[in-house]
């Protein structure tokens, strides 16, 4: 149970605009999702008044969420470094932005989550202070570019997941904010005994190299259960052409609720991404009901996994890795995996970061 009270006794108004690829709930943001919701929820708890701006057909229904119409914006991830900007007409990132314009007079703080050039080179036009928080390590260099003025001229205004994701941003000028991810921990139930499977978990897209994963549940035939959106059908289809013998099955996108019922009954979790990964919001997930992590050493998941305590960090895109890595399993005390979870990835955790960043934003405004 979690007992503290809120550590600014100042309550504030704060505006979310979350992010224009697709409606909260859906799973097409991706882990910014879970983060947005556990960031909303936990302030609320500690007495903020928080309203978020989200894409029309949003899912949730236990905050105070304005819908806006418009045409969702592309993901960042399906783009080339070099591409220009663009925004679909009625575009749905302006018109969650004018929104913002508009309302934020009622506002101490505006939050953006959206992965996108638009609201960092709207910053300077706007009177009410704006928090970024950025979701992804670096894809395109106009968006490097934006992030990197908007930190020089908005001091303690950027905020990034982990240290190994923002080191893929060139030049960027201190202070900056490393705010990590939390859950709710009560969600999530602790397993000490496994069932004879492994787990995957994300967006089904070729940044998340799905295909290793499959790969060494082939090599070693134990069964791999996989969740998450499918965000690139041709991709998932290519992935069963090339492993037919492969012990694999796919759960769909499950929630919360569902996701840690079958998580918490497998060895371990695999995590294979391509890209630096800012997060990795699975990792915690996994932890929280006890499961050991084995990642690739790309980004935020080697900053979670202790090596050979919670988990184990192989070398990236080595599938014999991965399969080494899952012969050590039993070497692992889960319960290490539930307390660390509990110890650094906790809402309450989560809450105070968030709060200690917000407070130096608004005092650097004051
Ligand atoms: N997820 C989910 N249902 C599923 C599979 C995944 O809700 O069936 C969520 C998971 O809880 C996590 C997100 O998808 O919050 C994936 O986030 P992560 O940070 O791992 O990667 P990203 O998608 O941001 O690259």
């Amino acid at each position: 149970m979690r007992t503290s009270l809120p550590s600014h006794s100042q309550s504030w108004k704060l505006l979310f605009v979350t992010t224009p690829v697709g409606g909260l709930g859906t799973g097409l943001g991706g882990g910014v999702e879970l983060s947005v919701y556990n960031i909303a929820k936990e302030l609320i708890r500690r007495g903020h008044h928080l309203d978020i701006v989200a894409p029309t057909g949003s899912l949730w229904d236990e905050f105070n969420i304005v819908q806006i119409p418009g045409n969702l914006q592309t993901i960042a991830q399906s783009q080339q470094r070099t591409d220009p900007i663009t925004l679909p007409a009625n575009s749905l990132l302006a018109n969650m932005w004018d929104y913002a314009r508009q309302q934020q007079d009622h506002y101490d703080l505006i939050v953006n989550f959206a992965y996108d050039w638009l609201p960092f080179y709207l910053t300077p036009f706007f009177h009410t202070p704006i928090a970024h928080f950025v979701s992804m390590g670096s894809l395109s260099d106009a968006l490097d570019q934006i992030i990197v003025q908007t930190a020089k001229k908005f001091p303690h205004t950027i905020g990034f997941y982990t240290p190994s994701q923002a080191a893929t941003f060139p030049e960027l000028t201190p202070p900056v904010y490393y705010l990590s991810s939390g859950i709710d921990l009560s969600l999530y139930e602790f397993c000490p005994h496994p069932k004879h499977q492994l787990a995957w978990l994300g967006r089904i897209s070729p940044e998340k190299g799905l295909e290793d994963a499959v790969q060494a549940a082939q090599i070693t035939q134990i069964p791999l259960k996989i969740m998450g959106k499918i965000q690139d059908q041709p991709y998932w289809e290519k992935i069963q052409q090339d492993y037919p013998n492969a012990p694999i099955e796919y759960l769909g996108f499950l929630s919360t609720q569902e996701l840690q019922a079958v998580v918490r009954e497998c060895q371990a979790l695999l995590m294979t991404p391509r890209w630096i990964e800012a997060f990795g919001n699975v990792a915690i997930e996994a932890l929280a009901c006890g499961v050991p992590v084995i990642s690739y050493s790309r980004g935020g998941p080697a900053e979670i996994i202790v090596e050979g305590k919670t988990g184990f960090i192989v070398p990236a895109d080595s599938v014999t890795g991965l399969v080494a890595a899952i012969q050590k399993l039993d070497t692992i005390d889960r319960k290490d995996c539930r307390q660390s979870a509990e110890q650094e990835f906790s809402l309450d955790a989560l809450g105070s970061r968030f709060e200690n960043w917000f407070a130096q934003i608004l005092q650097q405004w004051g």
